[in-house]
């Protein structure tokens, strides 16, 4: 009988909670003095720096 391997999966990286794993937060814009909200735009996460991965 031929000894068989159970090779244990590996852990999926843990997904990082501010982005939720894309490695983007989507930030409010905001202009002028009374800091009007004018959308939203993509940028790094940097919990992850980009990664999408929880770093610990
Ligand atoms: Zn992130």
């Amino acid at each position: 009988m031929a000894a068989r391997k159970t090779t244990a999966p590996k852990p999926p990286p843990k997904e990082c909670a501010p982005c939720k794993g894309t490695g983007e937060v989507s930030r409010t814009v905001r202009v002028g003095r009374k800091q009007r909200n004018v959308g939203q735009q993509a940028g790094i996460c940097l919990a992850c720096f980009g990664t999408g991965e929880a770093t610990d």
